[in-house]
């Protein structure tokens, strides 16, 4: 059989892939997305669940001014958010409502307040922090981070406190952000990440599920190509040190499709097993092993018959700090009611293990989640009820992230007319969903530079 051509093929239809698709689709690239599974969005989608919608992965969208927006607005496709309600940090059992900019002077000036309360108590004089010097040091570390490159976070903010509260809130903005401890990732990786990302501003919560964007921005491919999904593709053909198409298996069969150029979102290790690790050499490799720390995670969805936090219903985020696991709670179907059933109300927890370097314990993150949310949620008892922990482990085809803030791993591939989209290829300071979506723009870029469509 003929091989079936396009200018350009994808391989996976995650943020990643689907974002740069849609791109070259509307630049006049004739496009193929495969994806392996029954629907399109990989770890940016969503799915029905005892009549909830339950997400695959991203929750809280970096959208604003960024490539994910970027992306949508330059394709006509619609991107459903709803702009991140206002966040309260839970420390020492109260919540404080933060301010939309300073939160972590205003966490900082919390904890003085509370440190002179029980100095009170206890007697003797209150150890206050130096909040305008922490503020300060931390001004001058956006502006150069790369001068921060030697030292944790942790190690640089004990430079200025040994206080525990703020080790608490600064673990807790850091694991919910940059997807690692304090201890785990370098100072410069985290001024990175605020100047990169913005902190926890312009954040958008997906008001119907992501499944709903990504099926916009497959109709953006399909505009000028076509997304296949139940497609998985089998292997990635090179021939002389060039890609040449992919072979997937479809109905039953194998199809075989030719592209000027092939784009890969599985991830880069999965890239290297689909072409085989022969014909890499062991520097590349080694760069992979190293430089890809992906990041374990557990989510537990809780439904209810009332609102769990806050107990009146309003729309709210909060970051619990010095919690067992949990770091941030997003009180969903309070931001968009249709993510619940009727008269049910559906809150979910990021539960961070206490290292991200190895395999954790799962049984052991859920427990730990379940103690955590009956502490913290005193309603949950009589009026809640778990329906669903999602754990993704280090090594799970689909983690949290594939790799941490910090990490640079090259888009280019050792192979000609080949190349990685997705998180597991970041710039400096970027992350999750929007470290995908740059791939996309940037991969995009490259194609439109070096190759033309209609060839197909
Ligand atoms: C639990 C969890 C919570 C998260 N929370 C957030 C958050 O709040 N904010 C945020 O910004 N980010 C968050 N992330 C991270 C974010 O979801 C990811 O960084 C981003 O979605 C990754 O996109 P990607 O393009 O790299 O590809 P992926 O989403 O990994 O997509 C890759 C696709 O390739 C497909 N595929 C794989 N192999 C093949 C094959 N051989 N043939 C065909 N198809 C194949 C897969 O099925 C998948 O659909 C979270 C992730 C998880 C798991």
């Amino acid at each position: 059989m003929q091989p079936e051509k396009y200018d350009v093929v994808v391989v996976g239809a995650g943020i990643g892939g689907l974002g740069v698709g849609a791109l070259l689709a509307h630049s006049g690239y004739k496009t193929l997305v495969v994806e392996k599974c029954d629907f399109v969005g990989g770890r940016f989608s969503s799915y029905e669940y005892e009549g909830f919608t339950l997400p695959t992965g991203a929750v809280t969208i970096h959208y604003k001014d960024t490539e994910t927006e970027q992306i949508f607005k330059e394709v006509g496709a619609e991107l459903e958010l709803i702009d991140a309600p206002t966040l309260f940090y839970r420390i020492a059992g109260k919540d404080y409502e933060m301010p939309p900019k300073g939160a972590i002077g205003t966490g900082l000036d919390i904890i003085n307040r509370l440190e002179e309360d029980k100095a009170k108590v206890l007697g003797g004089f209150a150890k206050a922090m130096g909040k305008e010097k922490i503020l300060g040091a931390f001004r001058s570390g956006t502006k150069e981070p790369d001068k921060e490159k030697g030292i944790t976070f942790k190690d640089w903010l004990l430079q200025y406190t040994d206080n525990e509260m703020a080790h608490g809130i600064f673990d807790t903005i850091v694991s919910t952000l940059a997807a690692a401890h304090s201890y785990e990732i370098s100072a410069q990786a985290v001024f990175s990440f605020f100047v990169a990302m913005k902190g926890f501003r312009d954040v958008g919560i997906p008001a119907r599920g992501n499944r709903v964007n990504m099926e916009n921005l497959a109709k953006a491919v399909k505009a000028n190509g076509d997304v296949w999904t139940n497609c998985l593709a089998k292997r990635i053909v090179v021939e002389r040190g060039r890609a040449k198409g992919i072979v997937v298996e479809k109905d039953g069969g194998e199809v075989e499709i030719e592209a000027q150029v092939v784009l890969s979102n599985v991830g880069p290790k999965a890239t290297v097993e689909l072409i085989g690790e022969d014909n890499f050499k062991e520097d590349y490799l080694r760069n992979l092993r190293v430089n890809l720390k992906p990041k374990p995670v557990t989510m537990v969805f809780v439904a209810s018959d009332r609102p769990l936090w806050p107990e009146d219903g309003r729309a709210a985020i909060l970051m619990v700090v010095g919690a067992r696991r949990i770091t941030s709670v997003i009180p969903l179907s309070s931001i968009s009611p249709q993510l619940a059933p009727p008269g049910q109300h559906l809150l979910f927890a990021f539960g961070s293990p206490v290292s991200n370097e190895v395999r954790m314990d799962v049984e052991v993150e859920q427990e730990q989640i379940l103690k955590d949310i009956k502490e913290q949620f005193p309603l949950f008892e009589k009026h809640g009820r778990v329906i669903k922990f999602d754990s993704r482990n280090v090594d799970d085809e689909l983690p949290e992230m594939r790799t941490r803030v910090g990490i640079v791993v090259a888009v280019e591939t050792p192979v000609k007319d080949l190349y990685n989209v997705g998180d597991g290829c970041p710039i400096m300071g970027y992350t999750g969903s929007n470290a995908a979506a740059e791939t996309a723009v940037r991969v995009a870029g490259i194609v439109r530079k070096q190759y033309k469509p209609g060839k197909a």
